[in-house]
């Protein structure tokens, strides 16, 4: 019989004690924070479900690592571990290491987009589409209709839909259109994956016109168990298998370490093609560091190469996604309104169903995060109509249809009492959401201004 619990692959033997705030103290460090959870203070945070970026918990052959770094400016022998291993497990040719996932963005939009192009992808994420524009681009969203609907339970709400890119096609010309961007899972979409036969349909019409597909491989092993166990025929592949069938599907990758692969700082560009690897590694030397280094210490790429061996691991993402899972199910059964189906790497609260009286415009996602934190000093994010901006073209708030606030699991580091901690706060909220008085903004700065806007009590 297949055995349903999700237990760690794994036993603790450090610990990090947690202070902890009375209700009080916590009103006001939230007031003091402008009520944006990302300008508290750490240590003024009971269980950190901000962000699983950098946040995970290294193992103990990834903290040995740490003390096998050469930090030679050019050429380390950890930079060669992780060329190898980006080889031997994703299957891309070339690597071009970065500080973290942005800075290969960067790279790949600088190298790829002309000014006036257009770049479809499978929803947005802020500093992809953000470094598309910086280049020149424009951003347009293909994923199916399902993954902006909260209530969908399609397993696979990553997918591109294949009639909105061969319309944008039609529309703008093939030539117009470097690349298909694909996310692998897809973060503002509540952590959901795309479907492999999907990808392969995308890949087939886009080699039709010579469009290359970068994918942001992010969270590309966590995508993986989903198709492992969610999609026909891949019961009995591997993770580590079916991330290789993934990359295999794609021409150049971006990708955010401090996710998947398990270290609290990294990221890279990879690619197949030698032409934009040339071109890469060249650009990397002005915006991060030389090519065997990119930003990082040797150290940082030793644990990173050791991360992404453990990230394939199948009993390391069951026990990731398992837990993850058991959270969102404590809330679906005790009907809170959340994203369905739960996603890989956080739960994601439907903020417009706690609060039904709140207009976009008195941000009810940021709202719900403030108040969360204050029931009990679990600190989430908000992912609505502060995460979307303005419209570059108006100057107008983006209205997104989901107004989201991500309960976001780091990897290994918290227990399952911690998930039933947050599960009766967040049912707590749920309870008293019809007194919530929303919020209005008083400083809202440029660029990304979910990070460092500031917010008062209405
Ligand atoms: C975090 C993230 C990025 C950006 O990576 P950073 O390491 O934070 O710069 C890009 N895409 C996705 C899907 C992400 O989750």
């Amino acid at each position: 019989m297949k055995k349903k619990s999700w237990a760690e692959p794994y036993k603790i033997k450090m610990v990090e004690p947690l202070r902890m705030l009375s209700k009080r103290e916590r009103e006001h460090a939230i007031a003091e924070a402008g009520y944006n959870t990302f300008l508290l203070r750490s240590e003024d945070v009971y269980i950190d479900l901000l962000t699983d970026s950098g946040t995970s918990a290294m193992s103990d052959r990834q903290w040995a690592g740490l003390m096998l770094g050469d930090e030679a400016y050019a050429g380390s022998r950890n930079f060669y571990h992780l060329e190898e291993t980006v080889r031997e497990v994703y299957g891309y040719k070339y690597l071009v290491p970065t500080h973290q996932g942005r800075a290969a963005e960067h790279i790949i939009s600088k190298i790829l987009i002309k000014p006036g192009d257009y770049i479809p992808g499978n929803m947005y994420f802020t500093t992809t589409k953000l470094h598309q524009e910086l280049a020149g681009g424009k951003f347009v969203d293909v994923i199916i209709d399902e993954a902006h609907d909260p209530e969908s339970e399609h397993p696979f709400k990553g997918n591109i839909d294949l009639n909105k890119l061969q319309a944008l096609i039609d529309e703008v010309g093939a030539e117009k259109i470097p690349y298909v961007s694909i996310a692998t899972t897809v973060n503002m979409a509540g952590g959901q994956p795309i479907s492999l036969e999907n990808l392969k349909a995308v890949r087939e019409l886009t080699s039709k016109y010579g469009i290359a597909i970068v994918h942001d491989m992010t969270r590309v092993a966590e995508n993986a168990y989903m198709i492992q166990q969610n999609e026909p025929g891949y019961v009995d592949k591997t993770i580590a298998e079916i991330v290789k069938e993934i990359n295999s599907l794609t021409d150049h990758a971006t990708m955010s370490a401090k996710k998947d692969a398990l270290v609290n700082i990294g990221g890279f560009l990879a690619t197949n093609d030698a032409d934009v690897f040339e071109k890469a590694r060249n650009l990397v030397v002005v915006y991060e560091g030389l090519h065997t280094y990119g930003g990082l210490a040797g150290r940082d790429m030793e644990a990173m190469a050791i991360g992404i061996k453990e990230s394939v691991m199948d009993e390391h993402q069951k026990a990731r996604v398992g837990q993850v899972h058991y959270l969102g199910q404590l809330l679906l059964d005790a009907g809170v309104p959340v994203v369905k189906p739960i996603g890989t790497h956080g739960v994601f609260l439907n903020a417009r169903k706690f609060y039904p009286h709140l207009t976009q415009d008195e941000f009810p996602a940021q709202t719900l995060a403030a108040e969360l934190y204050v029931d009990s000093g679990v600190r989430a994010m908000e992912r609505g109509v502060v995460s979307a901006g303005r419209n570059p073209e108006t100057g107008k708030h983006n209205y997104p249809k989901l107004e989201l606030v991500r309960l976001t699991i780091p990897r290994r580091v918290y227990t399952q009492a911690h998930m039933d901690v947050t599960a009766e706060s967040v049912i707590e909220v749920f309870k008293n959401a019809h007194r919530a008085k929303g919020l209005k903004m008083v400083y809202e700065p440029k660029y990304l201004r979910f990070f460092q806007a500031r917010f008062e009590k209405l």
